[in-house]
């Protein structure tokens, strides 16, 4: 198991403070994370352990918006067995039971009450497992009981009539006690939910899924969840093999890094292990992390 660190990194978006909070280690099969890319071209850039995984993070972003704080995704939550965890190579627990997730907000000086939005990229459970959380007596309840969480209407249509390939990733608890409460926003295609702050649906990995650009002061970030999930991920064909329509990925891909690259977007990158924050590079071939 490993934890990448650091656990908070702290940016400034025009007047925006903006926290990567590291909600824990994951490890996933390199050929999985990388799809058609064959492992000899991959393992040059990331080499992989003696059960073939790859060592990632799961950032989650806290926006510091002025009318409230806002977390995009939520890591994986501490709902699931220990059995579980040793499959995906998952550490993320925090003091008491609860996640290393909260543990970070908690550093920053706020509280899990405190958060006001949570914005899912997508509900498979390395984003939206700590959606909710399961007390000692077992209850499961949103972990964030002040927020409204926030997701597109398809993506939870998908992630509630799963297949046998998508049904390993998209556990009902992750969303249906949120649902329950009456807290679920339910957003249908690209929309300003905030002031600055716009839903731009980047569909491939999952049909519905949508990344969250953040601009002010002429700044703009965009957290591109798992449309590109680390850097070595910024060369248009490196897609992951676990999407569903990889096709359709490469060209979100397209149509989003040249908009990154024309106006210069800081990218947070959600599962690089260690680099949070970016900006990207065209070199006439690939993209590349810039500097
Ligand atoms: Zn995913």
């Amino acid at each position: 198991m490993s934890r990448p660190q650091p656990a908070v990194e702290t940016r400034q978006v025009g007047r925006v403070r903006v926290h990567a909070i590291q909600a824990g280690g994951q490890q996933l099969d390199g050929g999985a994370m990388f799809g058609v890319v064959p492992k000899t071209l991959w393992s040059r850039r990331i080499s992989a352990d003696e059960r073939n995984r790859i060592p990632l993070g799961m950032r989650c972003l806290l926006i510091e918006h002025e009318d409230g704080l806002v977390l995009l995704d939520t890591g994986s939550g501490n709902k699931e067995t220990d059995k579980f965890h040793d499959i995906y190579g998952i550490d993320n627990a925090g003091a008491e039971g609860r996640t290393a997730l909260e543990d970070g907000i908690r550093a920053l000086g706020h509280r899990v009450e405190d958060v006001q939005w949570v914005i899912n990229t997508h509900l498979h459970f390395d984003h939206a497992g700590g959606n909710t959380w399961r007390s000692p007596s077992g209850e499961v309840q949103p972990t964030f009981p002040n927020a409204r969480y926030v997701v597109q209407r398809g993506e939870l249509a998908y992630a509630e009539h799963p297949n046998e390939r998508t049904t390993a990733s998209y556990f009902p608890p992750n969303w249906a006690p949120v649902a329950a409460a009456g807290r679920l926003d339910l957003i249908e295609g690209e929309r300003e939910i905030l002031p600055g702050i716009t839903l731009r649906p980047t569909p491939g990995h999952t049909p519905h899924h949508q990344s969250v650009i953040l601009r002010s002061g002429g700044e703009t970030l965009c957290f591109v969840g798992d449309l590109v999930p680390t850097v070595h991920h910024l060369p248009l064909p490196w897609i992951m093999g676990y999407d569903v329509e990889p096709l359709v990925t490469l060209e979100s891909k397209r149509a989003l890094l040249a908009d990154a690259l024309r106006e210069d977007w800081l990218l947070c990158f959600e599962h690089d292990a260690h680099t949070g924050f970016g900006r990207v590079a065209y070199d006439g071939k690939a993209y590349h992390l810039a500097g």
